[in-house]
């Protein structure tokens, strides 16, 4: 499968990546991508930036060549009903939003706890995209997921960094397995994210790719497959 898009990566402004904006738009157009999303961790993240750069973004052309840009945010979900961390004024001026669970801004719960902080993300109609749900920190009820992720319309995450050999996160290829089962069982679509920190990991997919074989992942589920697909993809949820 040609991969054609990634919608999660980070640059310095992020405070722990380490290339700037213009960077990861040349790897992107050298790895032939038409798409990349630029997501910012938001700012309950220690040293990320602030609301202010998210207001800004306004002065960022969205079409750069041939490649389209899309600018978001990855949120932190901050507590068990599943709020995040940036304002309704602001997630409406930014072109996709990711929602993840991180060890600095959310302690892990019990399985309920986690899945409800999860569930609660995913009712939130700017909510596009549930980041790196395979984190074994955070251990959730996949298939309470997946079926919430259909009714909402909500975009799984098949994180490539998360799958890495030396990744933090721990049973991440188990969980990514289960997750996948049941979004080929209930034909739930799944986007892989590089969650590039540095512009060489742009569009990285391979990790994720071998987890899609070994469990015979149907292609059409994929979203990098298509630029258009994975726009429509989008639209669906603001839709809600
Ligand atoms: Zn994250
Ligand atoms: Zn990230």
């Amino acid at each position: 499968m040609n991969y054609c898009l990634d919608v999660h990566t980070h640059t310095v402004a992020s405070g722990h990546a380490y290339s700037t904006m213009l960077e990861m738009v040349a790897s992107a157009k050298e790895k032939g991508l038409g798409l990349l999303g630029i997501t910012e961790h938001a700012p309950s993240m220690p040293g990320t930036t602030n609301k202010i750069y998210f207001e800004n973004l306004k002065v960022v052309s969205r079409q750069m060549g041939e490649l389209k840009l899309l600018l978001g945010v990855e949120l932190n979900i901050l507590d068990y009903q599943g709020n995040i961390d940036l304002d309704d004024y602001l997630l409406d001026r930014l072109d996709v939003a990711i929602a993840s669970l991180h060890g600095p801004c959310i302690a892990p719960g019990s399985i309920e706890e986690n899945t409800a902080a999860v569930i609660g993300a995913m009712k939130n109609k700017r909510v596009n995209i549930i980041g790196h749900p395979d984190d074994g920190a955070y251990p959730l009820d996949y298939e309470q997921v997946v079926k919430v992720a259909k009714e909402t319309n909500t975009i799984l995450e098949v994180n490539n960094n998360s799958l890495s050999p030396n990744t933090f996160r721990q049973n991440t290829r188990e969980n990514a397995t289960t997750m996948l089962k049941l979004c080929k069982q209930y034909e739930v679509p799944v986007i892989v994210g590089s969650d590039a920190h540095i512009a060489t990991d742009v569009g990285l997919h391979q990790n994720a790719q071998e987890v899609f074989d070994a469990c015979d992942f149907p292609e059409h589920l994929i979203l990098n497959r298509s630029v258009d697909v994975f726009l429509e993809a989008l639209k669906k949820k603001t839709l809600l």
